[in-house]
Parts: C-alpha cells; sequence; structure tokens
C-alpha cells in the first residue's frame, strides 16, 4: 500500500492509465504536443509571419502572450483583446489552435471566445479563485508549476481544477527558482519524470522560460522529451533582437526548424507520434476525453 497522497483525482492511484486530451485531432498525453510562437503577441504582422511559419512545419498549436505578468510594471503588458484577436486570426488562416496565458477570472468570457487552451502561469499557478473559476470552464487547462513550488503543491492545484469538474488539465514544468543564477530558472527534469509515475495527467516542457537562454532551447527540449514530457511549448521569434518580451530565449525561425527533426527521433525513441506526424499508432489502452466544445 502505497502512502496515501494529499492529492487524490489527479493520481494515478485513483486512475491508472494515462489521461489524454484531444484538441483539434493531436491526443495530447499520447501524441508528442509541439505549441509554439512568440512570448508575446506584438503586431500583426509578427504574429501572421510566425504562424505562417509554424503552419509550414505542421505545428498545430500557436502560443502568444496578450496579457503579460511582467516583473516591472513598466514592461510591455500585453495587447489584451487585441492580441488574442489577432492571434486567432492568424491560427484560423492555419487550422491552428491557440494557447494563451489567462490572469484574471473576469477575461474568462473573452478566453472561451478567442483560444482553445487557457494557459496558467507559474505566477498564478496557487491562484485558487482562478483554478476554481477553470474548473468550471470547458476547455484545456495548461498549468505551469509556481516558480517555487514543490510538486505537491503544483498537484494539488491541478486537483482544484479536476475537483471542480474540469479533467483536462495539461502540467507544465518550466523551471523553478534556485540558487543558479547562470540559467533563468532550473529545470527539474526529474520532476517530469516523477509526476508522469505519480499523475495520470500529460506533462509537458516550457524550456524558453526553463532556461531563458536560446542556446539551451535545444538539448533541454531534447533531455525533457527523453524523461517522459507529452510536448513542448517552445518561444520563437522572427526578430528576437527586436522582441518586446523574451527576446534572449526566443528562437530564430530557422533554429526551431532545425530542433524538429532531433525530436522527431526522441519521439520515436518513446514510441509516440509527433503530433503532426501521422506515421506511428500507439496501441495502449487509454481512456479519452473528447474533444472541448
Ligand atoms: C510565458 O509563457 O511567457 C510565461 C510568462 O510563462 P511562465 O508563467 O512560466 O513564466
Ligand atoms: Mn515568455
Amino acid at each position: 500500500m502505497s502512502h496515501r497522497k494529499p492529492y487524490q483525482l489527479v493520481s494515478r492511484d485513483w486512475k491508472s492509465a494515462d489521461t489524454i486530451i484531444e484538441i483539434n485531432g493531436t491526443k495530447i498525453g499520447q501524441d508528442l504536443m509541439m505549441i509554439a510562437g512568440p512570448c508575446a503577441v506584438e503586431n500583426e504582422e509578427q504574429i501572421f509571419t510566425i504562424s505562417e511559419f509554424l503552419a509550414k512545419q505542421n505545428v498545430k498549436f500557436l502560443r502568444g502572450g496578450a496579457y503579460k505578468p511582467r516583473t516591472s510594471p513598466y514592461s510591455f503588458q500585453g495587447l489584451k483583446t487585441e492580441g488574442l484577436q489577432l492571434m486567432r486570426q492568424a491560427a484560423d488562416k492555419h487550422g491552428m489552435s491557440v494557447v494563451s496565458e489567462i490572469m484574471s477570472i473576469d477575461k474568462i468570457d473573452e478566453f472561451n471566445e478567442l483560444v482553445d487552451v487557457f494557459q496558467v502561469g507559474t505566477r498564478n499557478m496557487q491562484n485558487y479563485p482562478l483554478l476554481r473559476a477553470l474548473s468550471k470552464v470547458n476547455k484545456p487547462i495548461l498549468l505551469k508549476r509556481g516558480l517555487s513550488s514543490t510538486i505537491e503543491e503544483w498537484l494539488l492545484a491541478a486537483e482544484y481544477i479536476v475537483s471542480g469538474g474540469n479533467e483536462q488539465v495539461i502540467l507544465c514544468e518550466r523551471g523553478i527558482r534556485t540558487f543558479e543564477t547562470a540559467t533563468r530558472n532550473t529545470v527539474d527534469i526529474a520532476a517530469i519524470a516523477l509526476v508522469k509515475q505519480l499523475s495520470h495527467l500529460p506533462v509537458i516542457l516550457d524550456p524558453s522560460q526553463g532556461t531563458g537562454t536560446r542556446e539551451l532551447i535545444a538539448p533541454i527540449s531534447y533531455a525533457g522529451v527523453a524523461a517522459g514530457a507529452d510536448g513542448l511549448i517552445v518561444e520563437i521569434h522572427n526578430q528576437p533582437n527586436e522582441a518586446l518580451s523574451d527576446g534572449d530565449q526566443s528562437l530564430y525561425l530557422d533554429q526551431f526548424a532545425e530542433m524538429l527533426s532531433p525530436l522527431k527521433e526522441l519521439a520515436r525513441f518513446r514510441q509516440k507520434r509527433f503530433d503532426f506526424e501521422m506515421e506511428q499508432n500507439l496501441s495502449a489502452e487509454k481512456s479519452v476525453y473528447g474533444p472541448a466544445q
């Protein structure tokens, strides 16, 4: 008998089969999910250039912040509604899905209309009123790990959403704060492997916030996928040096393209199909939460 954990519904003890969340043909938790895009939506040209590029690479999920939680009140805070609308248009042009961060309950209706996946940022992982409100939403929630949160606290945050009625939670490791300052955060690779054992929920990795350094994105992405991640969320930019946020950790478009073929090899090693590659099929018995509407 394993010792009783404080979280229940999200644990493997409660449900042993992997949770599979289906969005627009991607089976998250089964396929290897790829989300990419700029840290923030900045203008029409930027988001259309990036989405066009991603569509050519067959990437299905477009990320981009419209409401940005910036450390300084003087930093660019995002284009807000306009940013979401631009991203929706850019994604729709190519049949892509939109992932964006929500910071407050009063924006839920707007997000319901314009995004496919609600991202909860590291700073809001313990915003319990927001988590409870998102438990009533009928779309997947991408729940980042809090920057100083233990794995138990992270899984309990997921428990808020699942226990309130929304079982579509995707966990996202994005690095934690440690004594080390050479990297922006310390990517907890072991957490990926451990959370896959503790929980049936899909787990993805954000190597961008995790490392803060463009040169580290590819190797850490490979490490995360090898360790068991069900996907990646990666920041890219058509002009990283001009980016209004997180330029140093944003990949140039060609760097992102170069990273894909080793990732495909790793996906094969993991017996996972890249979400845009149809040649591989998995047989494991899995439960499926149908597409969100
Ligand atoms: C982001 O994805 O741009 C972001 C702000 O993420 P995090 O909440 O992990 O810092
Ligand atoms: Mn960012």
